[in-house]
């Protein structure tokens, strides 16, 4: 071996030991990443647990939504799959394509109200983690099909849709829930609750329900709403409402 292959091996030795060194640090960082998710996951389920699991909160200071117009939705078409309804969401995201009864490529309109749009878009952006709508409108017979025991679901008007997080969804259900159901007033909840009406929200195993609900539920004397939370996810069955 000449000199010259020993520094040749020496720089590859260098650099090999380098890139160990970083990688090292990397999934030290990570770990250390992941531990400190995990204890904040302890602290909010601690929290959690100190409240009901289904909660019907009635709201006496907050304005009832209004009658619902027709401009109050996007209508997505085959011919505007692409456009943006809102900064992190595209008009294909609210369409499905195994719906019996609504078909795009067929001249059908899915439709969403613009509420629920802003609610995907409000979460989005609280919590940084991209969001998938795995449920937007529904049509009645794929609503029998789905779950027969809600036939009055928010989904046939497009007044309500199922979504995940998708990574950590457990982590962010939980400080979902916990910023709803908290005795303290959070930012997240008065942008859903109080401005954008969504006042059904039910955490399933696999996916978080944002609906309206139904106005008339409860027992109204102050004005005002209802908060309905709901948490399914002990649930054995993963129902689908
Ligand atoms: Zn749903």
């Amino acid at each position: 071996m000449s000199i010259r292959d020993i520094k040749i091996s020496l720089v590859f030795l260098a650099v090999f030991i380098g890139l160990f060194i970083l990688q090292c640090r990397q999934s030290k960082q990570m770990t250390e990443q992941s531990k400190k998710l995990a204890d904040l996951h302890l602290e909010i389920i601690e929290k959690l647990e100190a409240l009901p699991d289904s909660t019907v909160i009635q709201l006496c200071e907050v304005e009832p939504m209004g009658p619902i117009k027709s401009t109050d939705y996007y209508y997505i078409t085959q011919y505007n799959l692409e456009e943006r309804v809102s900064k992190h969401f595209k008009g294909k995201e609210f369409v499905k394509y195994n719906d019996p009864d609504i078909n795009v490529y067929k001249g059908d309109t899915f439709q969403i109200h613009k509420n629920m749009v802003a609610g995907a878009e409000i979460v989005r952006i609280q919590y940084g983690i991209p969001v998938i709508i795995n449920s937007p409108q529904r049509s009645f017979t794929k609503q029998m099909l789905v779950n027969p025991s809600a036939p009055n679901s928010d989904h046939i008007d497009g007044n309500g849709f199922d979504w995940v997080f998708l990574y950590n969804h457990d982590f962010y259900s939980d400080k979902l829930r916990l910023a709803l159901i908290s005795k303290e007033e959070t930012e997240l909840r008065l942008a859903l609750v109080n401005g954008l009406k969504i006042t059904q929200i039910i955490f399933y195993n696999t996916h978080i329900h944002f609906g309206f609900g139904d106005p008339t539920r409860g027992n109204i004397k102050c004005g005002g709403i209802w908060l309905e939370v709901i948490d399914k996810r002990t649930a054995l069955v993963d129902y689908i409402e």
